[in-house]
């Protein structure tokens, strides 16, 4: 299996999974995608332990690569904790925030950082991570990193623009893991790695762990595969699948597993007052745009980067049309839903999740095979939660013992080289 970058038109360049891993981002500017999507191994089954389980869904993913062999026992380390479904009176929730940092980034995160320890240790190779952040990707991937081998990470974050709980996150790291406070924006932050990249003093040991790295998106693969066939073998039919989306990279691990055969009656996205791909929908014409702040901040983009592979999977207007239907969430709608759910069913669900519960309500409501996906596990936004329930939201037992951890950081100016001191 060859991958290339979503530019690549005349597929000129072909990569092996591995180097598409280490490589995050094409050097034209494109995404990596497969040649092709394989079809599901008819050996899978939901009864086999689920590293087993990922290692088979990915292994035609990583034919003739390096890591082929590796699969199960990278599989096996990385996703370590439950996938479960819950049963809710208009829906199942599937439940993807059982992770170390309670979201679902913590399956790409995690994948991406045992592949690439495997690498780099085997070939007696160093990389340092820069991760920009203004929240929750920071957390992810610093948790994912602390103590893998020949990697190590640094988290910069703005001053006083992230809330005190994720700020905790970035910051209770200690060995491989530095964090710094940077007087400057988000954007300042962004650009200090992209200087950074470019300096050819350091460009050499730098990779990125952001959201577009092939690593991160095929994990995000397997949970659909893997919760389409538990869900159909308990119900005897397929679901509909909701996802609260962002820069889609969820959504597209869910459009590939159902190319390659998965379970899947159809895929909906949700997302908030962020309107892009609903607009796009709407009028056939797609323009990405500057995002707004909303409840629901994972998913505050207004310019999806994985946009690029649902285009390359579906090239025609007609074929997104036909696969892709999305609806936007307001602000008053999310608190509305929180509350909601929270009186009918006893369920308390995260600003992100509530997004879905919204479009499930006003796109499929009496349709009994709705599949809402959880992105976060709402004791990571208490702050919005808790007022609109009346209740404290108990703390998961993984965030419990990262929030009990100590705190170090540097602060710094916006000057990457301050980074390298
Ligand atoms: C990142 C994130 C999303 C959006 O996921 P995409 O892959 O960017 O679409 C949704 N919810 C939560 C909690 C997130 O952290």
């Amino acid at each position: 299996m060859y991958y290339y970058s979503t530019r690549d038109k005349n597929r000129n360049n072909k990569l092996t999974a591995s180097d598409a891993i280490l490589k995050g981002l094409a050097r034209d500017g494109g995404l990596f995608v497969p040649d092709h999507l394989p079809s599901l191994d008819s050996s899978l089954s939901v009864d086999m332990p689920y590293g087993r389980f990922a290692a088979t869904v990915l292994r035609p993913f990583f034919e003739g690569d390096e890591l082929e062999g590796d699969l199960e026992e990278i599989c096996s380390a990385a996703f370590d904790f439950p996938i479960p479904l819950n049963k809710l009176s208009n829906s199942t929730v599937l439940e993807l925030f059982h992770g170390p940092t309670s979201a679902f980034k913590d399956f790409g995160a995690r994948f991406l950082a045992f592949s690439m320890e495997k690498l780099l240790v085997r070939h007696d190779r160093k990389l340092c991570i820069l991760v920009a952040t203004s929240g929750d990707t920071g957390g992810a991937v610093a948790a994912a990193f602390h103590n893998r081998k020949n990697l190590s990470v640094k988290v910069l974050f703005p001053k006083g623009r992230v809330a005190k709980r994720q700020k905790r996150q970035l910051t209770c790291w200690d060995g491989n893991i530095s964090s710094y406070e940077v007087e400057g924006s988000f954007d300042d932050c962004q650009k200090m790695v992209k200087d950074a990249f470019v300096d050819p003093h350091y460009s050499a040991s730098l990779s990125s762990a952001n959201s577009i790295n092939l690593g991160r998106l095929l994990p995000q693969m397997v949970y659909y595969v893997y919760a389409s066939m538990v869900y159909e073998k308990e119900n005897g039919k397929k679901p509909v699948i909701v996802i609260p989306s962002g820069n889609v990279g969820n959504s597209t691990g869910a459009y590939w597993a159902m190319s390659m055969g998965a379970p899947i009656e159809r895929i909906v996205l949700a997302v908030n007052a962020n309107r892009t791909i609903p607009d796009y929908l709407e009028s056939g014409e797609y323009r990405p745009r500057p995002s707004v702040k909303t409840l629901a901040n994972a998913m505050d983009v207004g310019a999806p980067s994985n946009m690029e592979r649902l285009f390359s999977l579906y090239p025609t207007y007609e074929e997104v049309k036909e696969h892709l239907s999305a609806a936007s969430v307001s602000d008053d709608e999310i608190r509305e839903t929180i509350r909601k759910v929270y009186t009918q069913d006893g369920y308390i669900m995260c600003p992100h999740t509530a997004c879905g519960e919204r479009v499930r309500e006003r796109l499929l409501d009496g349709k009994d095979n709705v599949l809402l996906v959880s992105t976060a596990h709402p004791a990571k936004f208490e702050t919005i939660v808790e007022p609109l329930i009346g209740t404290e939201v108990p703390l998961p037992p993984a965030l419990k013992s990262l929030l009990d951890r100590p705190v170090s950081y540097k602060e710094i100016p916006a000057d990457y080289h301050r980074l390298f001191d």
